[in-house]
């Protein structure tokens, strides 16, 4: 085998790897030669080494981006479009236990929670699928002589750049609306998980895509991603990741050719619990809040807030159902929580823990590290804390979580949106009046009533102050990926005097 492919073989299924970059629906190696690994965060060991772009590469699937929106994509109908999504989407349902397989593998997500996001991104290719033939504008009665009409045009070429939490599922949400608007697409994966997107970069081909429509490139952010966000020839960039890389994208953009942007960042979402609320309704998504996916979650409820009636029987609670969440090997059938996805991230959840503790506040449940292999963290909660606490302000992105106490609404909407982001809540109560009223007065892109975590790809996603700007996913994904063009045409054979 050449070293453009591997065979891994996981506890699930052998399959086959691709490792280059995918430009032009073909698979090759960067243009420097350069390699780097990938590591398995349950064993730290690394699992295959992988193409790297450089500069050169990104121009070059740039440019391979470029020739097929010019070219044989703007031939395409909609309705062809969306069945190439459609194809797309038929075959990852083939291979679904080996998407889930390699995220298990590369992220060190839980297998069966794996399941999840490759559903999801399935049936966010297909909802963009159906999307793909009803985009149109409107006829506008400006006067007698005229006829005047809209066109949503797509972009044109789209740089995406996606993080490591959620691999194949934001693959997804980039790749769904982008394509299905008509754009073309040069999609760089987060250098710690670059393997299911190459995997189903493989079924692109497969599916019958034109060459140059999807190109997939692996490497580093400060290359390839800094390469993308600079490009003078991409019309647009999306990003999901940290506000500090976000606001790097937006400066990038104002500096040169002003592309479009679109940022989903960061959150340190409040999860709120009245004393009406149903306890155990209230505990089970506390805990699936903010330990789902190991807390590396953008949107993860990481500030629960008690009422003051109910905050003993809570914390009793939390701790007993945390402690139940099986972590460990994530190809066990009953593993919660996997490892952490790289050592950086480790480090940096061990630091924010330690910084807690110095900090003063209670460590409640957990707080170290869990095994002696791998990147694993015990589910950890902190009590006793205050909102100008580090571990209350920024973003952990780990199985960490702060609980509040608070009196009254007032008190809980105050404390709510007491940071610099607002992408997500939760509220917990069987009081019609308060949810609604709370959820009115929240600053967060998302309200979650009685539930948490619960994204679907038919409803808008994304956040107010910093955690970003733009919603992906529902019909208000597509706005991100057209533009309208107005069309005057003057009836009639009147000159113009
Ligand atoms: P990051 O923002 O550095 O990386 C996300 C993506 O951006 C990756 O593909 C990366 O290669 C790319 N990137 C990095 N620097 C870039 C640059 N200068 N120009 C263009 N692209 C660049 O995130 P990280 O370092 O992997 O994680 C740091 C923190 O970010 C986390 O602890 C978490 O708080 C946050 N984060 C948020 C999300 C989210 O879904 N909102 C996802 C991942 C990380």
């Amino acid at each position: 085998m050449s070293d453009l492919f591997a065979t891994i073989e996981t506890p699930v299924t052998k399959y086959e790897q691709p490792l280059g970059l995918f430009i032009n629906n073909e698979f090759v190696k960067g243009a420097k030669g350069q390699t780097f690994e990938t590591i398995n965060p349950s064993t730290e060991k690394g699992i295959v080494a992988i193409h790297e772009a450089t500069e050169e590469d990104v121009d070059i699937a740039v440019a391979a981006a470029r020739a097929a929106f010019e070219g044989s994509w703007r031939q395409v109908t909609p309705h062809e479009r969306g069945r190439y999504l459609n194809k797309l989407a038929d075959l990852m349902e083939r291979d679904v236990d080996t998407l889930c397989a390699i995220e298990a593998l590369d992220n060190g997500k839980a297998f069966t929670m794996a399941n999840i996001d490759i559903t999801n991104s399935i049936g966010c290719l297909r909802y963009y699928a159906g999307w793909a033939d009803k985009i149109h504008g409107q006829t506008i009665d400006t006067n007698p002589e005229t006829l005047t009409y809209t066109r949503h045009e797509p972009i044109g070429v789209c740089g995406q750049i996606i993080p490591w939490n959620f691999p194949l599922l934001m693959w997804s949400w980039k790749i769904g609306p982008a394509v299905a608007t008509g754009n073309t697409v040069v999609l760089k994966t987060a250098e710690q998980t670059p393997l299911s997107a190459l995997y189903t970069a493989k079924l692109v081909k497969e599916a019958g895509f034109p060459a140059g429509v999807i190109n997939i490139i692996s490497g580093f952010g400060r290359v390839a991603g800094a390469a993308i966000s600079k490009h003078l020839d991409i019309d647009k960039v999306a990003f999901t990741g940290s506000t500090l890389v976000g606001r790097t994208i937006l400066q990038d953009a104002a500096k040169s050719n002003l592309r479009k942007v679109t940022l989903e960042l960061g959150g340190k979402s409040p999860n709120i619990i009245f004393d009406d609320a149903d306890i155990d309704n209230a505990i089970s998504w506390s805990n699936f809040g903010i330990f789902f996916n190991h807390g590396q979650c953008c949107a993860a409820g990481s500030r629960i807030l008690v009422q003051e009636g109910i905050y003993d029987k809570f914390i009793a609670r939390l701790k007993e159902r945390t402690s139940q969440n099986k972590v460990g090997n994530p190809f066990e059938q009953d593993t919660f929580q996997g490892p952490q996805v790289s050592q950086l991230q480790f480090d940096r959840i061990m630091e924010y823990i330690s910084h807690g503790k110095q900090a003063g506040a209670t460590l409640a449940v957990g707080g170290e590290r869990y095994g002696k292999e791998g990147y694993f963290i015990q589910p950890t909660v902190f009590t006793d804390v205050t909102t100008d606490m580090k571990i209350v302000q920024e973003e952990i992105f780990g199985p960490v979580v702060t609980v509040q106490k608070f009196k009254d609404e007032a008190e809980a909407i105050k404390l709510g949106n007491s940071t610099q982001y607002g992408l997500a809540a939760g509220i917990h109560t069987k009081n019609v009046n308060t949810a609604i009223r709370v959820s009115n007065a929240l600053h967060a892109g998302t309200v979650w009533i009685n539930s948490y975590n619960l994204i679907s790809y038919q409803a808008p996603f994304g956040g107010f102050k910093q955690s970003g700007i733009g919603r992906e996913l529902g019909s208000y994904a597509l706005e991100n990926y057209t533009q309208v063009k107005t069309v005057q045409y003057r009836l009639g054979d009147a000159l113009f005097a």
